[in-house]
């Protein structure tokens, strides 16, 4: 779903969301857009109060209609966000834009986009990777994002800090960390860790400075004129179409198999979500009774393919971060124990813990009592050797005990497969009894 929408006013009785005035008819106006009991609902700002807000601003591509606009409205819109995204990502926006937007805004704007991220110490086990799936461990700095989804409404994504800043967001961290939620009540030890783990070296903004630069550079500008030719056209056509009566309209609407909409024939429109920028198309047919009128005695219809703007500087960064990107996922597949599961027996609470947090940190997970898709028991010999009921069960399911020096082995050893630390359970078993776990 589209982020903002945008469009003239098509009257003058919409007043802004920041200043409370009425937009004035015809002048441009900026909405963000939510869904309220299923019907997508704008809240309306003057172009310059919807630049002059505390909210995050969407990417291009969240922007409704946008393509609808004038020309040189769509080129200041344009220039505007690019600025907004230089400045988020504390690139001066002075090198590549005229002065859209003033240098003390910067800092506002980037406080705008880390208010959607906070970072916490994780407080059990529960909260699970949304980049590379495994378990953050409790104890360990976690870091959250706000995302919105339209079914169940805002909530938190959770991520290990390292796999966060190899995203998208990584470039958002690069500055002013005090102005991420939750950084102040941080220990100061826990501030330095979470300073390394994003990986916040000196030449990293100006990498990411000279790589957008590059691509903004190079854009290519046979594919900017015909996209400037069709913004003209567009121009054109509209114009055009306001100097067709009412009636005519209407025939050539019926001759096409279209409909005017209005009044709650909207909210048709607006439930709906599918995009294409490629939709199946027709030729137009004008109708015999219109076609001497002055707007179509010299046209032809046609059909084309439309070409849109894009934005040239947000995939730029995207390219920048794919790389980044399936190194993570390497990282991702190569956890050693990913979904295996144990079960830990006779240990005190703390040495139970300890060994829990490594068991999770290999990718595994530990169960509160014996299930049959266990790859193996953990335990002492010692512990083993006492007869006890679990231990006459475990014999009986015919279950795999290893002991520590199993976990020891899979750590000292480097980019690990499941399958092999699977097999690895043989070598180091502790009861003389135990399927093949491989087959699992
Ligand atoms: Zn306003
Ligand atoms: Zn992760």
């Amino acid at each position: 779903m589209p982020k903002d929408s945008t469009g003239y006013a098509k009257s003058s009785k919409s007043t802004c969301g920041k200043c409370n005035k009425n937009i004035e008819k015809k002048t441009l106006r900026i909405a963000v857009l939510r869904k309220i009991k299923g019907i997508k609902t704008p809240k309306w700002y003057h172009e310059q109060c919807f630049f002059n807000n505390d909210f995050r601003v969407g990417e291009i591509n969240e922007f409704e209609y946008y393509n609808t606009l004038d020309n040189k409205d769509q080129e200041r819109l344009k220039n505007k966000l690019e600025a907004l995204f230089c400045s988020a990502i504390s690139v001066d926006p002075y090198e590549l834009n005229d002065k859209t937007i003033e240098r003390n805004e910067n800092r506002r704007y980037h406080k705008a986009v880390l208010s959607e991220f906070m970072v916490e110490i994780s407080a059990n086990y529960k909260k699970t990777c949304n980049e590379c799936k495994a378990k953050v461990l409790k104890g360990d700095l976690m870091m959250r994002k706000l995302v919105y989804d339209e079914k169940v409404g805002e909530f938190y994504t959770n991520y290990h800090v390292k796999c966060l800043s190899l995203t998208d967001y990584g470039v958002y961290f690069a500055f002013h960390l005090n102005d991420l939620p939750g950084f102040n009540e941080l220990s100061e030890e826990n501030q330095s860790k979470l300073r390394e783990q994003l990986n916040m070296n000196e030449d990293m903004p100006d990498s990411i400075c000279k790589k957008i630069k590059l691509d903004y550079d190079v854009k290519d500008e046979e594919k900017e004129n015909k996209t400037n030719y069709h913004l003209v056209l567009y121009d054109k056509y509209l114009r055009e179409l306001s100097n067709v009566t009412k009636k005519s309209f209407e025939l050539l609407c019926k001759q096409n198999y279209m409909r005017l909409l209005k009044g709650k024939d909207k909210n048709v429109w607006s439930k709906c979500d599918y995009r294409t920028k490629t939709p199946s198309r027709k030729c137009m047919e004008i109708p015999d009774e219109i076609l001497q009128e002055e707007v179509f005695r010299s046209y032809v219809p046609s059909i084309g393919v439309r070409l849109f703007c894009d934005e040239p500087i947000a995939t730029a960064v995207k390219l920048n971060n794919n790389v980044l990107k399936t190194k993570v996922k390497k990282e991702a597949v190569s956890l050693p124990l990913k979904n295996v599961q144990f079960y830990l027996y006779r240990y005190d609470a703390a040495e139970q813990e300890a060994l829990r947090r490594r068991i999770l940190k290999l990718g595994g997970l530990v169960t509160s009592r014996i299930v049959d898709t266990l790859a193996a028991v953990v335990t002492t010999k010692e512990s083993l050797e006492k007869p006890s009921r679990l231990v006459n069960q475990i014999k009986r399911l015919d279950i795999h005990v290893v002991d520590e020096a199993y976990f020891a082995a899979i750590e000292s050893s480097e980019n690990m497969k499941v399958f092999d630390s699977l097999a690895l359970i043989e070598k180091y078993k502790i009861a003389e009894w135990g399927s093949d776990v491989s087959t699992l």
